[in-house]
């Protein structure tokens, strides 16, 4: 981009002419909105990647443990009966 005060050429995205200081990043508003808005977006899509990822865990550790109850459960009631026929 070009400052509008010395007209010297300068790198894209700085805030600063870098020869007579002047502001050149406000020269195009809209563009740094565009880039708020980008950033914006990938912090709600990060935020629901890490959410997806966290329920996911989730789901996985819950049917982990219930497995392991239901299994725990299910090995108590074939060992009773078992207990009972030997008994009898
Ligand atoms: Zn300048």
């Amino acid at each position: 981009m070009f400052c509008t005060r010395c007209g010297k050429e300068n790198a894209e995205g700085s805030a600063f002419c870098f020869s007579c200081g002047t502001r050149v990043g406000e020269a195009q508003p809209g563009k740094r909105r565009q880039w708020s808005k980008i950033a914006g977006i990938l912090d709600i899509v990060s935020a629901g990647v890490s959410f997806v990822i966290f329920l996911v865990w989730a789901i996985i550790w819950f049917l982990g443990a219930a497995a392991l109850v239901l299994t725990a459960l299910a090995r108590d009631e074939f060992r009773q009966p078992l207990a009972l026929s030997q008994d009898a």
